[in-house]
């Protein structure tokens, strides 16, 4: 059933009853008894002198009609009954007829009677529906509602308030273009994506990102979180995006933007879980279905946000809908530097203040936690009612900030170049190492999954078979950061457990799955299900103790193998490990192309 009919239908029972009672207590009743009523001893008088010619007994009133005389027709009266116990006798001696009627109910008895026990029900109904969002039980347009409330919104928010964003900026400037002069690219022929969706970790300004492209663009902006399209009643979520396209259509150009998007456009296999959740499937449906009807050259540009871009439903970021995918990222320190000016930029620093050192020891630091860091400053000297904010404020406010972060320490500077020597190691032997991807960027900037740092490679093809001879050189990538530290450092760090972790699993695969050792032949070890568990547990029962010893050799023999790889490598090129690797450290991310760049200036 459609939402609006059942709301339709609910608020016009609650009217029909209202006028019901009504029209009995106020208007029918009142009419009838105030006109005729009588006191009882008039009532009496006319009963004893026989001019009544019949009696009703309705509970509280008696109505009685007065016999025709010569000078009057007919004519009815009544009075307020009094406890007379005599009542019936004196009747029975008139012989008049007389009989008895239910009494109709007051307005009072009513109220109490009934309206006031089922006041509960109607709050609760009440307020279900405004949990709905519908706003109270006059909500006859349900599901239209929450849609009202955002009408698209001019922002005030530039890109001047938004820091260290660097090629988000760019890829949303091409956007901007379109909204203020769409005629221009109609010209062309050409088309925008219609769809794009910002990603990265919160507090990294996706968010003030939309806000500053629909405020640098100068139109409306249409601001719903995903969660406020998922309602508890089905078909709600569904009729709200239909009427926001409704709307946004009649204001374009504009943005929509949908924050949090994952909240209904989960993969929608991995919550139809024990009764499935239909009404945020109901909800992504109908949202495909609107962007997929909507005009490439509308005028209206779809963004989202989402801090977690794999939890997806693959259908919204296919061609056509949030195909364009802008990755917003930690800032760097140039662009934490950035970030604490915008936020402090109306505050009253003391000539103490050092950002660029701030923006140096805060590594790992979102927007959002420069944000609060700039801010637990200020309201430190408030309290110690100073009228400017000092240094001493700003490194305590860091120590609260991080506090309430945890592992977001600052990191030392030991550490710092270790991790960038871990890092560079990776790259470096993924540099020299043929039949591997190439290096695409290295950071130093921990991520929110708690790695201190990470070595990107891209492939530069899709692969569908890879030899022996690259397998074994990625596993020595994959140990080139261990590798790093032991040249540099003469010892091995906990930062490399996962490490060894991918490298072990795979040339455990190299062995069990792939037939790749010479000593344990072209055999297949591992079972069916997944790879090769060691006997005990649920593992091949069939293997002998002394199979399992030598495969545990080959891969030892692997391992070690391609660390020594790595080493030598590294070794080799010691000169471009420090260069790179203080390199790294000062510019905490570098790209393929600076690695390539050092690496050919010192060959
Ligand atoms: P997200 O949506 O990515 O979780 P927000 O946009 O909601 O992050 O950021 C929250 C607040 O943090 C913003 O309102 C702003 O004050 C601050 N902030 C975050 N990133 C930045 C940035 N790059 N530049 C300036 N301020 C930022
Ligand atoms: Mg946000
Ligand atoms: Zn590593």
């Amino acid at each position: 059933m459609d939402n609006k009919q059942r709301s339709f239908s609910a608020g016009y029972l609650i009217i029909a009853i209202l006028a019901t009672w009504l029209f009995n207590d106020l208007v029918y009743k009142p009419f009838i008894i105030r006109e005729t009523e009588v006191s009882y001893n008039v009532f009496l008088q006319d009963l004893k002198e026989n001019k009544i010619n019949e009696v009703i007994l309705n509970g509280d009133r008696i109505v009685f009609t007065l016999k025709a005389t010569e000078n009057q027709k007919e004519t009815a009266a009544n009075v307020v009954a009094v406890t007379d116990p005599d009542l019936v006798e004196r009747l029975i001696a008139s012989g008049v007829a007389f009989s008895a009627q239910a009494p109709t109910k007051s307005l009072f008895s009513t109220l109490f009677g009934w309206i006031l026990p089922l006041l509960p029900l109607f709050l609760l109904w009440y307020f279900i529906f405004k949990r709905m969002g519908g706003g109270g039980p006059n909500a006859m347009s349900l599901g239209k509602s929450k849609a009202h409330e955002i009408n698209g919104e001019m922002i005030g928010i530039k890109f001047s308030d938004v820091g260290g964003v660097g090629e988000a900026e760019v890829e949303l400037r091409e956007i901007i273009e379109y909204l203020k002069y769409p005629e221009n690219f109609s010209k062309m022929g050409a088309k925008l994506p219609k769809g794009v969706l910002l990603a990265g970790s919160p507090g990294t300004g996706k968010t003030l990102l939309a806000k500053a492209t629909a405020g640098e663009a100068e139109v409306p902006f249409f601001f719903l979180t995903g969660s406020s399209f998922v309602e508890m009643f089905v078909g709600v979520g569904a009729a709200r995006v239909r009427d926001l396209f409704e709307q946004a259509q009649k204001k374009a150009p504009c943005i929509i933007f949908i924050d949090e998007i994952d909240a209904i456009g989960q993969a929608r296999t991995s919550v139809a879980g024990i009764g499935g959740n239909s009404e945020q499937e109901n909800t992504l449906n109908q949202l495909l279905a609107e962007m997929d009807g909507f005009a490439a050259n509308s005028g209206v540009v779809i963004m989202a946000a989402t801090n977690r871009p794999e939890i997806l439903d693959p259908a919204l970021i296919r061609p056509g809908r949030f195909d364009r995918q802008i990755q917003v990222n930690l800032p760097t320190e140039p662009g934490r530097l950035e970030i604490l000016i915008i936020h402090t930029r109306n505050m009253p620093l003391g000539s103490d203040v050092n950002l660029e050192r701030l923006a140096k020891i805060t590594a790992g630091f979102s927007g959002a936690e420069l944000a609060n860091l700039a801010n637990e400053a200020a309201l430190l000297a408030i309290r110690k009612g100073i009228k400017t904010i000092s240094m001493a404020d700003f490194d305590l406010a860091i120590e609260r900030v991080v506090a309430g972060l945890q592992r977001k320490t600052p990191l030392s500077d030991a550490i710092r170049s270790k991790v960038s020597y871990h890092e560079v190691g990776h790259a470096l032997t993924a540099y020299y190492l043929p039949g591997t991807d190439p290096v695409h960027k290295i950071s130093i900037i921990p991520t929110a999954k708690g790695a201190l740092g990470y070595t990107m490679q891209m492939p530069e093809e899709d692969r569908y078979l890879i030899g022996e001879n690259e397998l074994k050189a990625r596993i020595a990538v994959m140990l080139g950061g261990r590798a790093a530290e032991l040249i540099v450092f003469q010892e091995a760090s906990t930062g490399a457990s996962n490490d060894l972790e991918r490298a072990t699993e795979m040339a455990r695969r190299m062995i069990t799955e792939f037939g790749m050792s010479l000593k344990l032949g072209p055999v297949r070890y591992a079972n069916t299900t997944g790879s090769y568990l060691r006997s005990g547990v649920s593992g091949r029962e069939d293997l002998s103790p002394a199979t399992i010893l030598h495969i545990d050799q080959e891969i030892h023999r692997l391992l070690d193998e391609a660390q020594n790889t790595a080493k030598q490598i590294l070794t080799e090129h010691i000169a471009v490990l420090h260069e790179v690797a203080t390199f790294l450290k000062e510019k905490e991310v570098i790209s393929g192309d600076d690695l390539t760049r050092i690496v050919t200036s010192m060959s």
